[in-house]
């Protein structure tokens, strides 16, 4: 219950109910002066705390330590509000202002800081800006929102744009094949034709030689005939005057 090592320092609060120590064991402790009963050990410093003090109001508690730094408790529950970080050295020695609005510290860096509590960036809680930080705040928030929201916005054309941009590609790809297969199908159908076409003359000329044989059969056939003293046409026995006269078709062929 009681510290395990040297104890630095103490310090009665301004009503004088509670005595705070802050010791080798790095952790300070708050005791109520009526029964001297251990009221809670505050235990976030990572060195030994060599000062503790209470401010003015008797609401906050703040303490130095080996850790360099400076930290700030709230007296009701114990909670740490925040920790002051700058010195470079042991901070040996802390004390408030009589109007609480100012921290004095001082370190083996061989310097005094004094910690403004009117700066929330110092010490102060959030609930203790002034109005003007605050409008200053939501002022740049909205300026950071609506940046923000320009560049999604940006990004989200962007992405259109290319989206379109491949789109067309796309397209234009789609229309250079199409037009390719068409061109191949009108070379195939030309070349169909031009096959039937030579078929074509091919029979044609088959049919031609075929009739020229066929008058050269009948011309020899006729030849044949005339020789033979018979019609040319049909084949049939010339009479004796059909012969003695020179002609070479029967009556019925004239
Ligand atoms: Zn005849």
């Amino acid at each position: 219950m009681g510290h395990i090592s040297w104890v630095n320092s103490v310090t009665f609060s301004p009503d004088g109910q509670i005595l705070a120590s802050g010791s080798e064991d790095n952790t300070i402790k708050l005791w109520r002066v009526s029964d001297g009963n251990l009221i809670r050990t505050l235990t976030e410093h990572e060195w030994s705390v060599s000062s503790v003090t209470f401010s003015p109001d008797g609401q906050i508690l703040a303490s130095g330590s080996a850790d360099n730094t400076i930290k700030l408790w709230r007296v009701s529950d114990g909670s740490l509000i925040r920790t002051l970080m700058g010195h470079t050295g042991v901070v040996h020695s802390v004390s408030f202002s009589p109007d609480g609005q100012i921290l004095a510290s001082g370190s083996s860096d061989n310097t005094i800081k004094l910690w403004y509590g009117s700066s929330p960036r110092k010490w102060r809680d959030k609930e203790s800006l002034s109005e003007a930080e605050i409008d200053q705040l939501l002022q740049d928030l909205e300026q950071w929102q609506a940046e923000a929201k320009r560049r999604v916005q940006e990004r989200k054309e962007e992405i259109r744009r290319m989206k379109e941009e491949r789109r067309r590609e796309e397209e234009g790809r789609r229309r250079k094949e199409e037009e390719e297969r068409r061109r191949r199908e009108e070379e195939r159908r030309r070349m169909e034709e031009q096959r039937r076409l030579e078929e074509e003359k091919r029979r044609m000329e088959e049919e031609r030689r075929r009739m020229e044989e066929e008058r050269r059969r009948m011309e020899e056939l006729r030849v044949q005939r005339r020789a033979q003293g018979l019609c040319e046409d049909c084949g049939q026995p010339l009479s004796f005057w059909d012969k003695l006269l020179g002609r070479t078709k029967c009556p019925n062929c004239r």
